[in-house]
């Protein structure tokens, strides 16, 4: 009964500019009727991100959900013997926060390189683990740190792990494209000068004609890496805990979790099955680099899966595809900046042949199933239009939750196909990290219009944020506090004309914007009556709160499904 009851008089709320004393509105959505909540929550400054903006000053629920909103003396009323009462002390409250692009925390039990600050500490951590390997022993990194990080502001070379590992084949894994050999390693696998990358590859030589030790997209598959350890419960339940510090509440893994997808589904079910759960998944099948309509369809019938099938804790939302590469190949219609332009011949990576992409994706959507692509440069962009416009042309895509992830770079009248084919773009915060990567890679003039997000927004679009973690840190703070300020972590501020400085927008793009990408708008994403009872307690006014101190903000508490998951050490 309470899920399905009318959200619409929150209008009467107070709205944004708004008065601080007095005159709150009538608790929205309950009545008398619904006696004593579970809990109520009052004396806050609660962000409800409902469709007028209010700000209320209370809440209380049952049964997970909210029940009723409005102002501290209308939600006493919910107040029976039983009722849990807290007094928020005038802290801020916001919906659970979302993010819309994740993968893991980073970590592992590689090397652990996302504190190098310089080319020095890659190497430090490397002769370390060199000295404890065992015989034929391969090194291997963690992914999540990045070279934007290092004081040199480059990936090492081949000779330089030489120098620390002569004989122990060394992997550095960067991120979700690259991978870094050491001369060890390139011998392993019979990496020469002379070898030809696969198509939608790339091996890295230097001015020297020489091999620097990169390889990336495509080119990844000529190494093969010891299998990770198979990924348990625990790791699963430490993932959540770490995310609920933050207030998250809810992620979307597009296509890659821990391990084997379809593995990490039923782990994720199990943990549900057992009321472990303290963060909601929506789940997107990986399809990158499929180039076959039959594969794909085999693919999805072997995953005995169907699109939307789960509850409000694990969902299977679509498939995940993509076309090109990340900063070393994203797909453009302009050159690399030089020397990376070859000359101005290298325009990036196509990972998928576009006839094939567009069979791959009408197939798809055949099988009634919608599709997320990876498309990083603006030629990627026209490759995955032309795909979702050739699907849509047979069944209509339009209001069926399509999307594109990343969309680093677009022209004026791609951002116009997107707004007609009501595709959403799934948005995250790369610049902030690899910034001078970027610049290096695209030239300044592309790199200060990278993620533009304002034109998105202005454009009418639906945008979503995230993180893309472990390649960018899923700090949802550190998100809003880039695209509020174009701050970069290392190389100042970028495009200062993409700010976004309503920072409810910001937050928007992370609570119901991501509701209404996952196609559950009606049951959370904002902090409305009959919604499930995700929020978080904020340490700062994410509202007012200085720019610079957005990046040390953290939840106090955070709640799901109306049961405390996380309380900061110190809050009462
Ligand atoms: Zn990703």
């Amino acid at each position: 009964m309470i899920a399905t009851r009318s959200i619409g008089f929150s209008a009467i709320c107070l709205v944004w500019a708004g008065l601080l004393a007095g005159g709150w509105c009538e608790a929205a959505g309950g009545t008398a009727d619904d006696g004593p909540a579970d809990a109520v929550f009052v004396n806050g400054k609660v962000l409800t991100v409902n469709a007028h903006s209010s700000i209320a000053q209370g809440f209380a629920i049952k049964d997970g959900h909210f029940l009723a909103v409005g102002s501290s003396q209308a939600i006493r009323r919910y107040i029976g013997k039983n009722t849990k009462v807290v007094d928020l002390g005038g802290r801020m409250v916001v919906p659970g926060l979302c993010d819309g692009h994740f993968h893991d925390e980073g970590g592992g039990r590689g090397i652990d390189l996302s504190m190098a600050r310089s080319l020095a500490d890659v190497l430090t951590a490397v002769e370390a683990a060199v000295k404890k390997a065992k015989p034929g022993e391969i090194i291997v990194s963690n992914s999540d740190w990045h070279e934007a990080q290092l004081k040199e502001k480059r990936l090492p070379l081949a000779t330089e792990l030489d120098t620390v590992s002569p004989n122990t084949p060394v992997v550095l894994v960067r991120g979700g494209h690259s991978l870094i050999l050491n001369s060890a390693a390139l011998r392993t696998w019979r990496i020469t000068k002379d070898t030809v990358p696969p198509q939608g590859g790339a091996i890295r030589k230097g001015p020297d004609g020489e091999l620097t030790g990169e390889i990336f997209d495509n080119a990844k598959r000529l190494v093969d890496l010891p299998p990770p350890p198979p990924v348990t419960i625990d790791d699963v339940l430490a993932t959540q805990r770490k995310l609920n510090a933050f207030g998250i509440t809810s992620v979307r893994i597009p296509g890659g979790y821990k391990g084997q997808l379809l593995q990490d589904y039923q782990l994720l079910k199990q943990a549900r099955n057992s009321g472990q759960l303290t963060l909601r998944y929506t789940v997107y099948l990986p399809g990158f680099g499929v180039r076959d309509p039959a594969r794909i369809r085999e693919m999805i019938a072997n995953s005995g899966l169907k699109p939307d099938e789960g509850d409000e804790w694990v969902r299977i939302d679509g498939v995940k595809l993509g076309v090109d590469g990340g900063f070393e190949g994203g797909h453009m219609t302009k050159p690399y900046a030089e020397p990376y332009g070859q000359g101005g011949t290298f325009y990036g990576l196509t990972l998928v042949p576009p006839a094939a992409f567009t069979a791959v994706v009408k197939e798809i959507n055949r099988m009634g199933w919608r599709v997320t692509t990876h498309a990083v440069g603006d030629a990627a962009l026209d490759e995955v239009l032309d795909a979702y416009e050739a699907a849509n042309a047979e069944h209509p895509i339009s209001g069926q939750r399509w999307a594109i992830e990343h969309a680093f770079i677009a022209r004026p009248e791609q951002i116009a196909r997107i707004k007609k084919l009501g595709v959403i773009l799934s948005v995250q915060d790369h610049l902030y990290l690899a910034a001078p990567s970027m610049a290096k890679y695209w030239g300044l003039e592309r790199a200060r219009q990278v993620t533009p997000l304002k034109t998105y927004l202005d454009s009418g679009l639906l945008v979503v944020g995230g993180t893309d973690s472990p390649v960018v840190p899923f700090n949802p703070f550190w998100e809003i506090y880039h695209f509020n300020t174009r701050d970069t972590i290392s190389d100042g501020v970028y495009g200062p004309d993409q700010r976004v400085v309503s920072r409810e927008t910001l937050l928007r793009m992370i609570t119901i914007n991501y509701a209404r990408l996952t196609g559950e708008e009606r049951i959370k994403g904002s902090i409305e009556p009959g919604k499930l009872a995700d929020f978080a307690i904020l340490s700062d006014d994410i509202l007012t709160v200085p720019a610079r101190d957005l990046l040390n903000m953290k939840a106090l508490a955070t709640y799901v499904g109306g049961k405390e998951v996380f309380r900061a050490a110190g809050y009462p």
